[in-house]
């Protein structure tokens, strides 16, 4: 049993063929969480699988901080509330300064939109995949002043130093296919607690190197991140994959208040 942890199956590029991926997802017993980034993804994530794939489609659904400043979040929380038995996760949701420039007031907004989902987290204990790019330190700051449910930061970009606080809060933190090529993600991996790191693919992103620049699928690349973290981490394939399925159900699991 695999996990990628964090994908947007609700993206466009995956649309015409999604009931064959799930099939073959299935098939090869991967599971996926399925992050969406607005309110329409959202939407789109509960009919996405319908019932036949519940089973190995895992629901996360949030506004990621591109969309914040674009996004109703009164709507989106009646759109959760009214499907809130159907979520299995928050996200994908954070903080990046890159999508607003130098302006402060869009920050402030995508910090504001970020706490109403940390809030929702706290309240129904549901897990939450989190962007961190480049705003780690303020993510942390803030997920101190909450008790949330259980917390990854997906595609994990800060420092080591970062990362120590990460493995002291407790937070999870994913590794992709970046792992298998950039030697700066090994020697992050290699300082991870071992109990505390995911694997992902953020799918549909498109990888260099190896990966060839093609749309990213669990089912071609996941097995690449597995055998790169068990060669960093010094363990067989089989033992890194039984570590990674305990981590992603604890993960996944209701943290309790
Ligand atoms: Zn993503």
């Amino acid at each position: 049993m695999l996990f990628d942890t964090h994908i947007h199956l609700t993206d466009s590029s995956y649309c015409s063929y999604l009931d064959e991926l799930l099939n073959t997802f299935r098939a090869m017993r991967i599971n996926v969480c399925s992050v969406s980034v607005d309110i329409r993804t959202s939407l789109k994530t509960f009919e996405l699988s319908g019932e036949a794939f519940d089973d190995i489609v895992i629901k996360f659904v949030g506004i990621h901080p591109e969309f914040a400043s674009k996004e109703n979040v009164d709507e989106f929380m009646t759109a959760f509330n009214s499907n809130v038995e159907r979520i299995d996760g928050i996200g994908e949701i954070g903080l990046d300064r890159a999508y607003v420039g130098s302006d402060q007031i869009s920050y402030e907004k995508q910090k504001e939109v970020f706490c109403s989902m940390l809030s929702l987290s706290e309240t129904t204990r549901k897990p939450i995949s989190i962007h961190s790019r480049g705003s780690t330190d303020d993510i942390l700051d803030l997920l101190s002043t909450y008790n949330t449910g259980n917390v990854a930061l997906h595609w994990f970009s800060g420092s080591k130093k970062q990362l120590q606080k990460c493995m002291d809060m407790g937070l999870y933190v994913g590794y992709g296919p970046l792992l298998v090529y950039s030697s700066e993600k090994r020697v992050l991996l290699k300082h991870t607690n071992m109990s505390q790191f995911l694997v992902e693919t953020d799918g549909p992103v498109k990888y260099s190197n190896c990966f060839k620049g093609l749309i990213s699928l669990p089912s071609s690349s996941l097995t690449s991140v597995i055998r790169s973290a068990s060669n960093v981490i010094g363990k067989t394939f089989y033992e890194t994959r039984e570590t990674l399925r305990e981590n992603s159900e604890r993960f996944l699991s209701s943290r309790p208040s």
